[in-house]
């Protein structure tokens, strides 16, 4: 139940700026979620009457759509000035750069296929920082895991005491961003340029955020050099490949490739139905394996949507008293997949494919046999197949009254050529992710 706190913090994370977050809804502490009241644990009355008066209605609005019911919200203030918290908020100021979340270790990350590469790669790191892949560049796709890779090699160094606290770095790319404008703006570079060259590790989360952001490249590139010379380790995550991320500079580039690029990729179903089980196990909720099943079959790749099904479907159990059970998932889960239900339709996959490969929808739906038709034919049958609940002979017909194992055969055609062609997987995925996003 803790992780309530933390998902709806995720939420609130991706909808104000990240000075208020940090400010305002970071401190907050969970404390019970019981009988429709969701109390936390804020540091002061001022706080409080800052966060009711300003974050209360998010949270509300949030948790009702997470748990499924209206919701109360309680503030309960740690004490005044009780000198342990004082302390912890002070050396928390001190050390922002390395604070790790405890949760993203090694032992709590699962490793399948999809990510046994990275995960292999970052253990290397921690365990010989500035000796093995120096830099590691880790990418791969939202929510699957590359922040939690990052903190559990921060976590793993800090255990071992391999490094130094103070020498070990964590910072999204964003951040290093508007310390960069601050320190520009007060005429604090030297201090800029020495908190970060001192140190023996340094783990940047985000990189693409700095495209386009030359001041930013120039300095990071410099800082880069100074940290890879003298063999301290340099840790990189993005959203892409080193070569995919535009308006990036040539010489940035070609240094994240002088190292090892690890990919994370979606996790196959195996992989979901472990993680779930892992986190079930770690929240204590009780998730039968077929419930495991059910909910890594229909939620979205990422493992963040994995986890806030999870959190969502075990929140409404203990809410409402009942076992969790297929229908109860089926429940929670039901609007999410209705909605998708209601906007992805054949059409609308005809139309999308066909402005893509810049045809005419009325070719799509015709009998010509040009390669370029045939393949977007093809492709919109298969997303056809995928997205949409029709049947076989309903995709026919919506494609000028194709028989049926035209249908098949297109989509098993399809299927059999994204698994070679990592050229088509591509186009494939970003017509889809279009599809998805409308
Ligand atoms: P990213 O930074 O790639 O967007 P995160 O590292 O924030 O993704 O991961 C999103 C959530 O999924 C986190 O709560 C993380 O702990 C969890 N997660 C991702 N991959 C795994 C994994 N292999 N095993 C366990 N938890 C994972
Ligand atoms: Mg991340």
């Amino acid at each position: 139940m803790v992780d309530l706190l933390q998902y709806i913090k995720q939420k609130i994370a991706g909808i104000i700026n990240q000075d208020s977050y940090k400010t305002w809804i970071e401190p907050i502490k969970f404390s019970d979620f019981s009988e429709g009241v969701f109390s936390v644990i804020v540091p002061n009355e001022f706080f409080k009457d800052w966060i009711i008066k300003n974050f209360e209605p998010l949270f509300l609005t949030i948790l009702k759509d997470t748990v499924g019911k209206d919701v109360k919200m309680e503030y309960i203030t740690a004490k005044e000035d009780k000198s342990e918290d004082t302390k912890k908020g002070v050396v928390y100021k001190k050390n922002v750069y390395n604070q790790f979340n405890p949760k993203y270790t090694f032992e709590n990350f699962v490793v399948g296929s999809c990510n046994q590469f990275a995960n292999a790669a970052s253990l290397a790191v921690a365990t010989n920082p500035g000796k093995t892949y120096n830099p590691l560049f880790i990418y791969g796709g939202v929510g699957l895991g590359k922040t939690h890779l990052l903190n559990a090699i921060g976590n793993f160094l800090l255990k071992h005491n391999t490094v130094s606290q103070e020498r070990i770095c964590y910072i999204t790319a964003e951040v290093f961003t508007n310390e960069l404008i601050n320190s520009l703006k007060f005429s604090k570079m030297d201090e800029f340029r020495n908190k970060f060259r001192k140190m023996d590790v340094l783990l940047i989360d985000d990189i693409q955020f700095i495209a386009g952001k030359d001041r930013t490249q120039e300095e990071f590139f410099h800082t880069f050099n100074a940290l890879y010379d003298n063999m301290k380790q340099v840790v990189v995550t993005s959203d892409k490949f080193p070569r995919d991320i535009e308006n990036i500079e040539e010489r940035l580039r070609s240094r994240f490739e002088w190292g090892l690029i690890a990919d994370i990729q979606p996790p196959d179903i195996e992989t979901k139905v472990a993680i779930l089980n892992k986190k079930a196990e770690t929240e204590n909720i009780h998730l039968p394996l077929d419930v495991a099943f059910y909910i890594a079959s229909r939620a979205e790749n990422s493992v963040r949507s994995l986890e806030g099904a999870l959190i969502r479907i075990g929140a409404y159990a203990s809410l409402h008293n009942m076992p969790i059970d297929i229908k109860l998932a089926s429940e929670v889960m039901g609007h999410i997949i209705k909605e998708k239900d209601r906007e992805i339709t054949i059409d609308l996959i005809i139309k999308e494919v066909a402005s893509y490969f810049n045809i005419k929808t009325t070719d799509i739906k015709s009998v010509k046999r040009t390669k370029s038709i045939m393949l977007a034919r093809q492709i919109a049958i298969y997303l056809a197949r995928k997205l949409t609940n029709s049947s076989l002979v309903d995709i026919g017909s919506k494609f000028g009254g194709k028989d049926h194992s035209t249908v098949i055969h297109s989509i098993k055609k399809i299927e059999d050529e994204i698994k070679l062609k990592s050229d088509l997987k591509t186009i494939v995925e970003k017509i889809e992710g279009k599809l998805k996003s409308i």
